[in-house]
């Protein structure tokens, strides 16, 4: 899977007298499953409707059994669309008194149907924070990344979130979008993607928000096949190599997170999940977990690292 011409991840970390290992660990993500109702062109998990891995119940109480014997500071659900997973609202239930930051990811389309009336007042009785994905500010570029229509539902979604006092000053609880470029190129800084997407969502549609994210694509999954497709691959690595950052590397996510996949296995994040490279190079279930991996213990890296440490870094 590594390009002619591009430097090992490993290599570079080693020419720059840097390495990449575990910190303490705070972070659990917990992967439900590819079930979504989009197919979104830069999944790097390959998530559509079509898709049947998501998280059984048993899975779920092994999971709240593991953030019970191990406390997390954060713990950030995400899919696929998780919305669409039956039994959301018990994992929600059992994690809520464990994490003193419980996030959920939407693609904010999933959570537009009616059924889901009663998760969103489940969030706000948990102070559950929403982290939604809006690549852009622009729904006709937004909507080549995700499918026809789908802003429209999501700027719905979101006035409704506001009206739930999600994003709105003083309430407690908390908005976060996420945006990730249109194509194969890297995205805007942070700050001044957050200052343009505050100024335009307020404009058009008067929509509040508390932070922006803004990540690259990742080489993986979907958006993988694309870039060989369109034969970009080669161009976006390189781009992303140019770009590599040796100080993003402290702050690289895989340090403090560990991944939960949809059966309950451990990864080092969803990257190497997509790719199947288990947390510590073997198998192992949270329901069999003894301990958390210790400081120091190694990361398994790959070519699609060089997306988080890229620019500012995918943190
Ligand atoms: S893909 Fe990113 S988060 Fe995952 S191991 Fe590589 S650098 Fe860390």
């Amino acid at each position: 899977m590594e390009t002619a011409g591009v430097e090992p991840f490993a290599d570079i970390l080693v020419r720059h007298r840097l390495s990449l290992v575990r910190d303490r660990v705070h972070t659990l993500q917990v992967n439900t499953g590819y079930l979504c109702n989009l197919r979104c062109r830069h999944c790097h998990l390959e998530a559509g409707p079509g898709r049947k891995e998501i998280m059984s119940r048993e899975t779920m109480e092994a999971v709240v059994s593991f953030a019970r014997r191990f406390p997390f500071q954060v713990i950030d659900l995400t899919g696929g669309a998780p919305e669409m997973v039956p039994d959301l609202p018990f994992l929600i239930e059992g994690l809520a008194p464990f994490a003193p930051r419980l996030m959920l990811r939407t693609n904010l389309s999933a959570l537009s149907d009616s059924a889901r009336e009663s998760l969103l007042a489940l969030c706000v009785v948990h102070r559950v924070v929403l982290v939604a994905s809006f690549p852009s500010t622009n729904p006709s570029e937004a909507d080549t990344q995700r499918g026809a229509g789908v802003t429209d539902a999501a700027i719905a979604v979101l006035k409704k979130l506001n009206a739930a006092g999600y994003g709105v000053e003083g309430t407690g609880l908390e908005l976060d979008l996420v945006s990730n470029p249109v194509g194969a190129f890297l995205p805007a800084s942070r700050e001044s993607a957050e200052r343009e997407f505050r100024h335009e969502l307020l404009r058009k549609w008067g929509i509040a928000f508390n932070h922006l994210y803004t990540f690259a694509n990742v080489p993986l999954g979907r958006f993988r096949t694309g870039l060989l497709q369109t034969e970009n691959y080669e161009r976006y690595v390189k781009i992303l190599v140019e770009a590599f950052n040796p100080a993003a590397v402290e702050g690289l996510m895989c340090r403090t997170l560990l991944s939960v996949s949809w059966d309950g296995f451990l990864y080092d994040c969803d990257f190497n999940l997509a790719v199947d490279r288990s947390a510590g190079g073997r198998k192992v279930h949270v329901s069999d977990v003894r301990e958390l991996p210790p400081f120091g213990a190694p990361i398994a890296t790959g070519e699609y690292c060089y997306a988080c440490t890229a620019g500012s870094g995918f943190t």
